[in-house]
C-alpha cells in the first residue's frame, strides 16, 4: 500500500509516501492528482488468444443465434463481403442455444454458401463445421480415418457431415485463416487498445503458429501492439497438433487434452470409465517436456480434464526426474476438473496452475460429480499450490474485474452460483490477476507489481477492490490505464502521447 509512485523513461522508479514522491518535483516531474482513487497494477493475463480475438474481429461473428436459419443468413453476408480468394469464416455459435439443440451440418453451410469454402467454428474454437468446398480443400472423404486426438463427423451412411472435433478441424482452421492473417496489423493495434480499457497491459498469447509469428513480428516492426504481448508458440499444422515445427521463441505450447471434449475419468454405473480426447501418453508428453526444456524453452501444458491433468502431473514427474532443470519451466493451465489429490501433487510438482474465473462469469456449472472439483479456487489457494488467472479469451470474457467478481463471489453474469465455498478474496483474486500471473508468464521481473525498477504498467479504478464487497466489485471501473508510463486508456485527445514521467 502507498500513496504515491514515479515513473521514469516507461519504469518506476519510487513508491511511496506523497511527500517523498513530491520531492521529486524539483526534477521537473509532470505531476497527476489521481484525488485518492486506486492505482494498481497492470492487469496480467498469461492465457489469452490476442491473434485469435484481433482477427475475429474480420470474420462473422453468429454469437448468440438461436437458429440454423440465422447463421445462414449471416454466412451468406459474409460471403459476399469477404475479397476474393479468401474463405467465409464465421465464429461463435453454441448448438445448445439453437432451436433443436443441434450443430449445424455440411448441409446446412452448402445451402448458404455453395460455391466457396466456409469454416464456422463453434465459441469453444475445439470443434467447427465445413462445407462441401472446405472439406473438399481440406482432402477429407469418407476414405479419412479421425485423426487420433480428433473425430470427423458423419451421417448414416458414413458420409462426413462437416463436423470436425479437436484435431480433425487443424487443416480447416488453418486454411480458412491464412488468407486473413495478412490483415493482423491492421487490426492488431485497436485489438490492444481495447485489451487497455480493461486494464490489461501484459498478456501470453497461447496458441502462435510459425505463420502468425511472423505476423507478431510485422505487428512489432510497425509499432501496432500498444501493450506487451508475449507468444506460446504451437506448430505450423495447428493448435491442437504435435509442435515439432514450431517456432522459436521462449514458450511453446502443449495440448494435453481436448477442449469441449476435455480427458475425463468418472464413476458411471459402478464402473470408472473415461471420456474425451486425450493428445498424447504419458511418455510422449515427458519427452516432448525434456526436449522443450533442453531446447532452453519453457512449456505451457492445456490440461482441462482430470484425467488430462494427471496425464500431465504424471509426465511432468517424470521430465523431471530425467532433467531436473525443468523446474520452473512448465506450468498446467486450465486444470479444471481436479480432485484433492490432483492438487496436492501439482502443489508437490511446484508448477503454476493458470486458471479461468472468466468461464465462471460466463456460464457457472457444475462438477459431474461429488469427487471431483470444478474451478477450485478456495481448495487450489488452501493446499498451497500457485495459481493465477487469466481470461483465455475468445473463450471466456476478457475483462479481469469480471473475473474478479466471479472468484469473489462464484456468480456468473446471469447469477447462476457455483460452489460458494469455493469462493477466494478479493485481494487473492487481485494477486492472481497481477503479480502470480506475471510469475506464471515469466514476466515477474518486469511486470506485475507495482515496484521500483518495474514497468510503469498500472490501472486507475474507480474503487479499491480490497474495500469492495462481493457484488460491489460488479460495478468497479477501469478508469485509466498507463503502459511504460504513458496513458493509453483513454487515449488523449489529439495527441499520440509522449513517454511522459509521471508522479
Ligand atoms: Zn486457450
Amino acid at each position: 500500500m502507498a500513496q504515491a509512485l514515479a515513473v521514469r523513461d516507461g519504469r518506476i522508479v519510487e513508491v511511496g509516501g506523497t511527500d517523498e514522491i513530491l520531492w521529486l518535483r524539483e526534477r521537473e516531474y509532470e505531476l497527476v492528482d489521481l484525488a485518492g482513487r486506486c492505482v494498481i497494477p497492470g492487469f496480467v493475463d498469461p492465457h489469452n488468444h490476442f491473434s485469435i480475438g484481433a482477427l475475429d474481429t474480420l470474420w462473422t461473428d453468429v454469437t448468440g443465434a438461436t437458429s440454423v436459419e440465422a447463421i445462414q443468413r449471416a454466412l451468406a453476408g459474409a460471403a459476399r463481403r469477404a475479397p476474393a480468394g479468401l474463405w467465409v469464416r464465421a465464429r461463435g455459435y453454441d448448438h445448445a442455444a439453437l432451436a433443436g439443440r443441434r450443430h449445424p451440418t455440411r448441409a446446412d453451410l452448402d445451402a448458404a454458401v455453395p460455391e466457396r469454402p466456409v469454416f464456422l467454428l463453434h465459441y469453444s474454437h475445439h470443434q467447427g463445421v465445413a462445407n462441401s468446398q472446405a472439406l473438399a480443400a481440406c482432402g477429407i472423404t469418407r476414405a479419412t480415418p479421425d485423426p487420433r486426438g480428433g473425430e470427423i463427423g458423419r451421417d448414416k451412411a458414413g458420409e462426413p457431415n462437416g463436423l470436425l472435433f479437436e484435431r480433425a478441424l487443424s487443416t480447416a482452421e488453418r486454411k480458412s485463416r491464412e488468407g486473413w492473417e495478412a490483415r493482423f496489423v491492421e487490426v492488431a493495434r485497436a485489438a490492444s487498445l481495447g485489451y487497455a480499457a480493461h486494464g490489461i497491459t501484459a498478456i501470453q498469447d497461447a496458441a502462435v503458429t510459425p505463420a502468425m509469428a511472423r505476423r507478431y513480428a510485422d505487428a512489432r516492426a510497425a509499432g501496432a501492439l500498444a501493450i506487451r504481448v508475449e507468444e506460446a508458440m504451437v506448430g505450423e499444422h495447428g493448435w491442437f497438433e504435435r509442435p515439432d515445427d514450431a517456432a522459436p521463441g521462449a514458450w511453446l505450447k502443449l495440448f494435453v487434452d481436448g477442449g469441449y471434449r476435455c480427458a475425463m475419468r468418472l464413476p458411471r454405473d459402478g464402473h470408472v470409465r473415461t471420456s474425451g480426447f486425450l493428445f498424447y501418453e504419458r511418455e510422449e508428453l515427458a519427452a516432448l517436456l525434456v526436449a522443450a526444456w533442453r531446447g532452453g524453452r519453457r512449456v505451457v501444458c492445456h490440461a482441462i480434464g482430470n484425467l488430462g491433468v494427471e496425464t500431465a502431473a504424471d509426465a511432468i514427474e517424470d521430465a523431471f526426474r530425467r532433467e531436473p532443470a525443468g523446474r520452473e519451466r512448465v506450468r498446467v493451465d486450465h486444470a479444471m476438473f481436479l480432485t484433492r489429490e490432483l492438487i496436492a501433487r501439482l502443489r508437490d510438482l511446484g508448477v503454476w496452475l493458470v486458471a479461468q474465473p472468466s468461464f465462471l462469469h460466463d456460464a457457472g456449472g457444475v462438477s459431474p460429480s461429488p469427487d471431483l472439483l470444478l474451478r477450485p479456487f478456495a481448495s487450489v489457494l488452501a493446499a498451497g499450490a500457485r495459481q493465477a488467472f487469466s481470461s483465455d479469451y475468445p473463450c471466456g470474457a476478457l475483462a479481469p474485474l469480471a473475473g474478479i467478481h466471479a472468484a469473489v463471489t462464484r456468480r456468473s453474469r446471469t447469477g447462476v452460483l457455483a460452489d460458494p465455498h469455493e469462493a477466494i478474496t478479493p485481494a487473492q483474486a487481485l494477486l492472481a490477476y497481477t503479480l502470480d500471473a506475471a510469475q506464471a508468464a515469466g514476466m515477474a521481473a518486469e511486470v506485475g507489481s507495482l515496484e521500483a525498477g518495474k514497468r510503469g504498467d498500472f490501472v486507475v479504478l474507480s474503487a479499491n477492490p480490497l474495500e469492495c464487497a462481493g457484488e460491489a466489485l460488479a460495478s468497479l471501473e477501469v478508469l485509466e490505464t498507463w503502459v511504460g508510463g504513458e496513458r493509453l486508456h483513454p487515449a488523449a485527445s489529439g495527441t499520440k502521447g509522449a513517454n511522459r514521467p509521471l508522479a
